[in-house]
């Protein structure tokens, strides 16, 4: 009799604490994941990288092995937002395989409210500390904005987001597209950095950090930008 009081009674006690200890909302197979720290994170792009600059890739993670271990959870330790351009793919500038990346992209590597909630997602349930806003030299969707005039169809959508970095870039020495793509990184950054509620707390709390880059057509290289 005794032991069954104490059954009932822990089946109780495990019942309340379950119900008070808040549980983050993880949705099935989608752990915390291993621990990767922003700098660790961003020794392993800037390493994948100098790889591919030198020809000296190694295509980690790409086989039926590893499909196999991520087949039912997946724990990407970056986040790029990058532009949609054909010759800017992170995985391949990088090194980097099935799993490594969450990898957000579209015309210009701006941000919307369907990119930042992409980024929540990655950052809250899939494990990812770093966030890399990637853009690039010759960026179309950059120079577009920087030319003006009419935008069809639906353009404007990403001019509008980019026209605040061409207006601060006119009257800056150097060259037009090139200061539109980096101020634009910059501003993207901001935004990512100060979103709330999610981001923003995780970045005070130095769970989560933001970077710009450059990705070098000519050269393949990625600068990681002050
Ligand atoms: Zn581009």
């Amino acid at each position: 009799m005794k032991r069954v009081a104490a059954l009932t009674c822990a089946f109780v006690l495990a019942y309340i604490l379950a119900e008070v200890t808040p549980v983050q909302a993880t949705p099935p197979g989608h752990g915390a994941g291993k621990l990767v720290s922003p700098e660790q994170a961003q020794g392993m792009l800037e390493q994948g990288n100098d790889r591919y600059v030198r020809g000296r890739q190694i295509h980690p993670n790409r086989d039926a092995r590893r499909r196999k271990a991520i087949a039912q959870a997946q724990h990407p330790f970056a986040i790029i937002l990058g532009c949609a351009d054909s010759r800017v793919a992170p995985e391949v500038l990088f090194d980097r395989g099935q799993g490594d990346l969450f990898v957000v992209r579209n015309a210009g590597n701006v941000v919307d409210d369907v990119v930042l909630a992409s980024i929540e997602y990655a950052a809250e349930h899939l494990g990812s500390t770093l966030v890399v806003v990637l853009g690039h030299e010759r960026c179309g969707a950059v120079t577009a904005a920087a030319s003006g005039g009419e935008a069809p169809g639906h353009l404007p959508a990403f001019f509008g987001a980019i026209q605040p970095s061409v207006e601060k870039a006119r009257g800056m020495e150097g060259e037009l597209v090139e200061n539109v793509m980096r101020l634009n990184v910059q501003e993207m950054v901001g935004q990512i950095r100060d979103s709330e509620p999610v981001l923003r707390h995780r970045v005070q709390e130095g769970r989560l950090k933001v970077v710009g880059a450059r990705y070098d057509l000519d050269t393949g290289e990625v600068r990681f930008l002050p």
